[in-house]
């Protein structure tokens, strides 16, 4: 299976803003874009960032939505070409499938601190959804579906600060957290008038479309 290999922190300087890759990390002053804010490379301080073009901006802007989904570019490329087969807005629907795939919605319900680690736990087996092991993070949940960590791997030590963060972690609305039973449930699809993604979807589409 692939992996991207780019470190994460670099990631963020190249795209110019934080895209919160590392967890507790990316709020502390420790992150990479309050210590050196500026393109990795050679140049340093100095080293300047071009002016994009048109092009470059879309680019840009599909770079920053497949890193922070910490997707690779094929598996990207897949999930836009079946939003766009499906009825309705090309983005919206884009959105939806990022949202609903199951290492998303672990990270979204606290029970890891990025994508990164709630892909790794996924691949790792801790998680069922409903009560069957499930080790895919690009598992596609539908409204119904339950989440939970194994009972066995609940007391593993990546999982004993969840009682103490899960009560600082804002859940969703299309998510329902169990905190006693480490258990979620997905209640519908997102709202996509409350996912405030932090990349520009039109311009995704518009890379997709030249
Ligand atoms: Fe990006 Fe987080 Fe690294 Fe900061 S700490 S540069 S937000 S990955």
């Amino acid at each position: 299976m692939g992996r991207n290999l780019d470190p994460k922190c670099r990631q963020c300087r190249r795209a110019g803003e934080k895209l919160f890759l590392k967890g507790q990390r990316c709020m502390s002053p420790q992150c990479a874009m309050v210590k050196r804010n500026y393109p990795p490379g050679l140049h340093g301080p100095k080293g300047s960032r071009r002016r994009a073009t048109d092009y470059g901006t879309q680019l840009n802007e599909k770079q920053k939505a497949k890193r922070q989904y910490n997707i690779l570019e094929k598996q990207f490329k897949i999930i836009f070409e079946k939003a766009r087969q499906q009825a309705g807005n090309t983005g919206d629907n884009f959105l939806v499938l990022l949202e609903m795939r199951l290492d998303n919605a672990i990270y979204r319900l606290g029970f890891a601190d990025s994508r990164a680690q709630a892909r790794q736990l996924v691949n790792h087996g801790h998680f069922t959804v409903n009560e069957k092991k499930t080790n895919i993070p690009s598992y596609l949940l539908k409204s119904g579906d339950v989440i939970k960590i194994k009972p066995n791997k609940s007391k593993a030590k990546i999982f004993l600060a969840l009682p103490e963060s899960l009560k600082r972690k804002e859940t969703p609305s299309w998510l329902n957290i169990d905190q006693k039973a480490l258990s979620g449930k997905v209640l519908h699809k997102p709202d996509i008038s409350l996912l405030q993604p932090n990349f520009n979807v039109q311009m995704v589409i518009e890379y997709y479309s030249r």
